[in-house]
């Protein structure tokens, strides 16, 4: 079975502010070119069996993207979508928003990014959603790693981070995104120190040197187990994702530098890490009833607010994540 943990949805002419569209216009990166997401985030991951979605709460750098509305897209395929909520800690009513999102929403696992949420990751507010999460058992998916958003520290991105939280919550299960680029060697230490921190792949291959160096240090230090498959949709696809990984040794070319095994790939790609998240697979969980009904309408209404989506056939050349 294949998962892709890391998929992202959002609706960029309702959910990103003004400074998050600065900043992605900075980076050549037009939103408009991703078409319809919602069509598109359906058809690309039925290349995995099932896919981690969540969007982004996380208002220091711009992102508003509601947790109702990544609830519902959810719902359009709630045999192989699991929905995760995010949580803004800057924002007032931590805990009032998790139970909501867990309870009437029913999310599966939490989105946190300190980088883009302005917070440092052993923050307080952090340490109160680390905790709900623990006594839950709702794994955590943290963008431990750079980006192309503005106006907050980088220090907040430092995979290192992550390992006093993992000595702090033993029991959390943690996925640093993006294998914490380019701070990989970090991630790799955290991760196989710490029983319960995984990384995924997502937004790599498309820097394949600095991919191939990622995973030689990771089977050079034996954590190739701890990483899980992800994609980042829409800034590159689950299809894409996959072949880029499988196509990992190609930038070797005749150089004579050791290639990665195929079967270290595929071990990767077919990792049970809903087993290993402690998710149940979403097919065999129970049909939603009131609160998915709830976000259906909200998104309903919503769409009938927004214009039509604009469309276009490629991706943006410059990735971003
Ligand atoms: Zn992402």
């Amino acid at each position: 079975m294949i998962v892709d943990v890391h998929t992202h949805f959002f609706r960029p002419e309702l959910d990103f502010g003004s400074r998050l569209m600065a900043d992605l216009a900075r980076c050549g990166v037009n939103p408009a070119a991703w078409g319809d997401l919602r069509a598109r985030h359906l058809a690309t991951t039925k290349a995995a069996d099932v896919a981690i979605v969540f969007g982004l709460q996380a208002a220091a750098t711009g992102w508003n993207i509601p947790n109702e509305a990544v609830a519902a897209q959810v719902q359009s395929a709630p045999e192989r979508l699991i929905f995760f909520a995010s949580i803004d800690p800057a924002r007032p009513g931590i805990e009032e928003e998790l139970e909501h999102n867990h309870q009437e929403l029913h999310c599966h696992g939490v989105k946190l990014a300190p980088i883009y949420q302005g917070v440092h990751p052993l923050d307080p507010r952090y340490r109160r959603i680390y905790a709900y999460c623990q006594q839950h058992k709702l794994p955590i998916l943290i963008h431990m790693a750079t980006t192309f958003s503005s106006g907050t520290p980088l220090e907040y991105a430092r995979p290192a981070q992550i390992d006093q939280v993992a000595i702090d919550f033993p029991d959390l299960k943690i996925i640093m995104a993006h294998l914490g680029h380019p701070w990989e060697g970090e991630t790799i230490a955290v991760i196989r120190r710490n029983p319960n921190v995984y990384a995924d792949l997502s937004a790599l291959y498309y820097r394949p040197w600095q991919f191939y160096n990622s995973m030689r240090l990771l089977v050079e230090y034996h954590a190739e187990s701890k990483v899980l498959f992800g994609s980042d949709f829409p800034f590159t696809t689950t299809e894409d994702s996959l072949k880029g990984l499988r196509n990992l040794n190609a930038v070797l070319g005749a150089s004579g530098l050791p290639p990665i095994a195929p079967q270290t790939i595929e071990d990767i790609i077919h990792r049970d890490a809903l087993g290993l998240l402690g998710l149940p697979h979403p097919a065999k969980t129970e049909p939603l009833t009131g609160a998915a009904t709830h976000g259906k309408e909200a998104e309903a209404r919503a769409q009938a607010e927004r214009p039509d989506p604009p469309r276009a056939d490629s991706l943006p050349q410059e990735r971003t994540s």
